[in-house]
């Protein structure tokens, strides 16, 4: 497995893999790996003659400097477990080496943005815009990785794409749970053994929200999902909304014709955790 720290380094490498006409699957991530990211490796392992996974906590993506600053970060962890995966090449840019002058690109990402984390993260899709355009013409990959953990995220990129006129394709990987339903996500460790012994309550609660679909409008159904946060002093609810799939637009009454997906933003004691379901 090959390492690489500069752009020059990497497209070098590229190119004589390029020229051989392979294919290339790339796995966008920003490290401290778990089975999430994994499943992301093994999917772009059985469908691409070459994978590539970046490695790099994009600062242009977060809001808050505290979540940057806290961000976890596990380099030689990750790298080993990239290792045993049998990635062929991982790139760790420095954020100098993404972000040699300031970025000033703006996306035009339609209404997408302007919902959930778009409302609530101000310039975050805007912020992973820019670096995963940057990341696609660097690399030029036939595919694309993205797990539907981060839904909101799935739908922008492929909005990006077409922006972009590139010919790629994204693939969507499901969101691989812990045991106990609990969303794998980096931010996980940063809970102590109380708040992680809470946090399953979400993806329980957007099952019994889902559960509730006959019976509740979606009106009844935000309020009784609101209601039962309130119940929990530790954790914050940020936002619970159902939206069409494709437009993001939220849903305000059920219609069987259109697919929709339940997404929720959770703060347990200063982490931020995100979920999502079907509601079909
Ligand atoms: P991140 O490192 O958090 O930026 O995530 C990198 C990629 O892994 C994104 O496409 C995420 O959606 C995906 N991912 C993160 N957590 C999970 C999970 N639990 N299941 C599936 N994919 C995930």
């Amino acid at each position: 497995m090959i390492v690489y720290r500069t752009k020059n380094d990497l497209t070098r490498h590229l190119l004589s893999w390029q020229n051989e006409e392979k294919t290339i699957g790339l796995v966008p991530t920003m490290g401290a790996l778990h089975q999430g990211h994994v499943s992301l490796v093994e999917k772009a392992n059985g469908e691409n003659d070459i994978v590539v996974v970046t490695i790099f906590v994009n600062p242009t993506q977060f809001n808050d400097p505290s979540d940057l600053d806290h961000y976890p970060r596990t380099l030689d962890r990750d790298l080993e477990l990239l290792r045993n995966l049998e990635a062929d090449l991982v790139f760790v840019p420095s954020v100098k080496e993404m972000y040699p002058e300031e970025d000033s690109q703006i996306y035009d990402l339609g209404t997408l943005d302007e919902v959930m984390e778009g409302k609530h993260r101000e310039g975050h899709f805007n912020g992973v815009a820019q670096i995963v355009s940057k990341l696609f013409l660097l690399i030029r990959p036939r595919r694309a990785y993205f797990g539907q953990k981060d839904f909101q995220q799935l739908v922008i990129i492929r909005r990006l794409v077409e922006i972009m006129e590139m010919d790629l394709t994204i693939v969507q990987c499901p969101i691989i749970r812990e045991k106990d339903g609990l969303a794998m996500s980096s931010r996980n460790t940063r809970l102590s053994k109380e708040e992680r012994k809470l946090a399953p309550f979400i993806y329980e609660t957007l099952n019994h929200a889902r559960e509730k679909m006959d019976t509740l409008t979606p009106t009844q159904l935000k309020d009784w999902v609101t209601l039962q946060f309130k119940k929990q002093p530790e954790m914050e609810l940020e936002y619970f909304e159902i939206v069409e799939d494709k437009s993001l637009t939220p849903v305000n009454e059920w219609d069987e014709t259109v697919n929709k997906v339940g997404c929720i933003a959770v703060q347990l004691n200063g982490v931020r955790l995100i979920d999502n379901l079907n509601f079909d």
